[in-house]
């Protein structure tokens, strides 16, 4: 058995991938693939709605917010954001926490003006900014909830009047959330939720048409919501799949008991890293992510030397990225608690070999 700690695409539970498969061949006794059924189908139709309120159920997503299922992945939301809530005379300002933090101003500037309210750039964003101040005239503010390359989480939303916009693109579903507190969620799926080609959006419908700009049609929230999410063909599969992870979301008892599930791998991994003299943690204490666990060794041949280990012991996706180097073990839902033991005693095994 291979332990899948990639960090997107990644592990979705082994009866999503079980049911999908049956699908492939014949959905729901239709003698048709999943692959080949029209999308504007009854049996589609029925997919989309349970989609939509296993997400509305799960996160407790009050009326007036749309769920959005796109493509283009996070990163087309990088543009899509300020194309429609920014004005042609407005500012934005973006918490700069990382890599995609950094993709998603820059695509920002290209439409309007940016205030980067605040940068962990100058510890190589191994922390989140706490004091800032977000000027109360901008037209939003953006922030990554979850920082997927240096393992780093906002767990409180920073406090302001302005209308809040999140890329949860990796904890989404991983932790209990007002949903009110925010105005835009958005979240590519292939990390927590599904796999990659759908992108959730989770918007306040009073944004609609806010940049008062006049936009391409596929790039217009409020078209996908009149639409139903079909105002062109959406990404069938990949809308199916992640259903069949939210039912088994669902089934397990939900965001709750998965958030304890989460709380408890989390820190058995870090306990770990903090006793192994091999090992320390690259993220400031407090900010430490659940969803992301990064920790380097103090010389780089004994990293090459673990993660050849490690791939002796089926432990799939642990190196780091190149932007902060070492190792990363991305501990996503689906990732269990029998994988992050696997890595613990492999660590372990490092250890008593060099005594
Ligand atoms: C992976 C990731 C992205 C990029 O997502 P795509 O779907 O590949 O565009 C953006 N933001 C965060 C936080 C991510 O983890």
């Amino acid at each position: 058995m291979k332990h899948n700690f990639g960090a997107g695409p990644c592990i979705l539970p082994k009866e999503v991938f079980e049911e999908a498969s049956k699908a492939v061949i014949d959905f729901n006794g239709t003698g048709l693939s999943i692959l080949e059924i029209s999308h504007r189908s009854k049996e589609f139709e029925e997919v989309v709605n349970e989609t939509e309120s296993l997400v509305r159920e799960l996160l407790n997503v009050p009326t007036g917010y749309s769920i959005l299922f796109l493509q283009g992945g996070a990163s087309q939301q990088f543009a899509m954001v300020p194309m429609n809530l920014l004005p042609e005379n407005g500012k934005a300002s973006y918490l700069d926490t990382g890599v995609w933090a950094t993709k998603a101003a820059k695509e920002a500037k290209k439409i309007g003006q940016v205030d980067i309210v605040a940068s962990s750039s100058d510890k190589n964003y191994n922390y989140i900014p706490k004091d800032f101040v977000i000027p109360t005239d901008s037209a939003y503010f953006h922030y990554t909830s979850n920082n997927t390359i240096y393992g780093t989480e906002v767990f409180d939303k920073p406090k302001t009047a302005v209308p809040t916009v999140v890329d949860m693109s990796s904890d989404i579903l991983s932790r209990t959330l007002n949903i009110s507190e925010f105005d835009l969620i958005y979240a590519g799926a292939q990390k927590n939720m599904g796999p990659a080609g759908v992108t959730l959006v989770i918007i306040k419908d009073e944004l609609f048409g806010k940049s008062g700009r006049t936009i391409p049609t596929i790039f217009d929230y409020e078209a996908h919501a009149k639409a139903g999410s079909m105002y062109n063909t959406p990404p069938v599969f990949s809308i199916y799949v992640s259903m069949l992870n939210l039912r088994w979301l669902k089934a397990k008892g939900g965001i709750d008991v998965i958030e304890q599930e989460n709380i408890i791998k989390a820190r058995t991994l870090y306990d770990e890293i903090d006793r192994n003299p091999f090992f320390k943690g690259t993220a400031a204490l407090e900010d430490r992510s659940r969803m992301n666990v990064t920790f380097v060794m103090d010389t780089p041949e004994l990293e090459a030397e673990f993660l050849a280990l490690a791939k002796e012991r089926n432990l799939i996706g642990i190196k780091g990225h190149r932007s902060v180097g070492g190792f990363r073990a991305s501990i996503y839902n689906a990732l269990t608690i029998s994988s992050i033991n696997a890595l613990v005693d492999t660590m372990r095994e490092f250890e008593e070999g060099k005594k």
